[in-house]
């Protein structure tokens, strides 16, 4: 079986405030149904892997959980959209609730979800996908074999933008790429005029040149390639860790179900 596992907050609801504690805070992002009714019909298993240390901290029970999660399944259920399971870590050490206030392998980057999920499916993990906008959310999907997406809803943005910056700063260092390139490519990252599916565009081509693209072809050659740049272990210093990653990044969950949809046409192929 192949599963796509998706960050909670910030990847597939707005997450304002960092801890939602009722469902009347709960708000989707307008094309998370579209993006899982994709990886439904693409039949992959949909498990929502979230970090809720708001119980740990006290701010809301499990029971209230319960319920944003109840109401998250019943708003994309309206749009035919479905979740297979929903897993979250209550824990944190820095908690004041008992039991939970204690470092628990079920928080991400922790395994303990993935293998959770595992007790319920037959998942392959090199079949299989993990969507978020933390760098925890893509350490997790690594390290357990999974092609990771950053997204750049919620948190995600800062973390990119982050990267962009240190990554421009190496590419004008090295001046291999125009400064007339480099700026309309900051430009496009950074300013939300370029549409969603060039972002795509640019981005698929970025990470994996083997996915053809029309349009921004000059500007893609240059952005990621290794043409540009940045050596690998420079690559790899704009995160935390080389685990931290990401295989991809993406505007938001649909355009990482846009691209997930393309890989999958050519697993198809081969
Ligand atoms: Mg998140």
């Amino acid at each position: 079986m192949k599963a796509v596992f998706i960050d909670r907050d910030g990847t597939i609801n707005e997450d304002p405030v960092g801890y939602i504690s009722s469902p009347k805070d709960f708000k989707l992002f307008p094309f998370t149904a579209e993006a899982i009714r994709i990886f439904n019909s693409l039949g992959f298993i949909v498990i929502i892997v979230s970090n809720q240390s708001g119980i740990a901290r006290g701010f809301f029970t499990e029971a209230e959980l319960g319920k944003v999660h109840e109401y998250m399944i019943e708003e994309l259920a309206k749009e035919n959209a479905h979740i297979d399971l929903v897993l979250y870590s209550p824990y944190h050490p820095k908690g004041c609730v008992e039991p939970f206030n204690i470092e628990h392998n079920s928080r991400k980057p922790g395994s303990g979800m993935f293998y959770e999920a595992l007790k319920k499916y037959p998942i392959k993990a090199s079949q299989s996908y993990m969507i978020g906008d933390g760098l925890f959310d893509i350490e997790f999907g690594k390290k357990n074999g999974l092609v990771s997406f950053l997204v750049k809803t919620g948190a995600g943005l800062d973390v990119w933008v982050a990267e962009v910056e240190r990554t421009s700063v190496l590419t004008a260092r090295k001046s291999e790429i125009s400064v007339t390139g480099a700026d309309s490519i900051n430009a496009s990252l950074r300013k939300s005029e370029i549409s969603a599916t060039e972002a795509d565009s640019i981005n698929a081509s970025l990470r994996k040149s083997e996915i053809s693209v029309t349009g921004a072809d000059s500007i893609n050659a240059s952005l990621l390639k290794s043409e540009i740049s940045t050596t690998d272990s420079e690559r790899t210093s704009a995160f935390p860790t080389g685990v931290c990653q990401p295989d991809f990044v993406v505007e938001n969950i649909l355009s990482a179900a846009n691209v997930i949809k393309i890989l999958e046409k050519q697993k198809e192929k081969q």
